[in-house]
């Protein structure tokens, strides 16, 4: 439920696991994913309230239902920065590395213009991503609608 907050996660670089596989709902899953967050001491975010309230420290609920509130309140409780960091794929969480000349060339949506450009690359997704107009209209975005 929460997946776009989730892909802005990786986008600002925190190691963000998705719980997409998990039944609403389901004690059981509640569980496992409270399990994880302890054990790899991360913090779960979730639009539960029973399921923050088991959490405890662990858990956060979040109340807004649109993303850049989401990340405002995530902000608020000073547990991220909002920074475009582009260090993570924004699907599978894979750390990026430079992209190579052919992995540029072998995708259809690079931009034309590459000068003053990074690009980055997920070798799990095969996904191309880049610094510039890419990272900056997502934290355009993200100052504009945080306060
Ligand atoms: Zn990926």
């Amino acid at each position: 439920m929460l997946g776009t907050l989730g892909r802005y996660l990786r986008f600002m670089g925190y190691d963000t696991m998705s719980a997409n596989s998990i039944t609403p709902g389901n004690t059981r899953e509640d569980s496992i994913l409270l399990g994880i967050a302890l054990r790899e001491e991360r913090v779960l975010l979730t639009r539960d309230r029973e399921l923050a309230k088991r959490g405890g420290e662990r858990a956060v609920l979040i109340r807004p239902v649109r993303v850049l509130p989401q990340v405002q309140e995530l902000v608020d409780l000073g547990l991220v920065e909002p920074r475009i960091r582009m260090t993570r794929c924004s699907l599978c969480n894979e750390k990026l590395r430079s992209a190579r000349e052919r992995e540029i060339k072998c995708v259809s949506y690079a931009p034309e213009q590459r000068a003053g450009y990074k690009f980055l690359w997920c070798v799990h997704c095969r996904k191309l991503y880049w610094t510039g107009s890419h990272a900056e209209e997502l934290a355009n975005r993200l100052k504009k609608g945080i306060r």
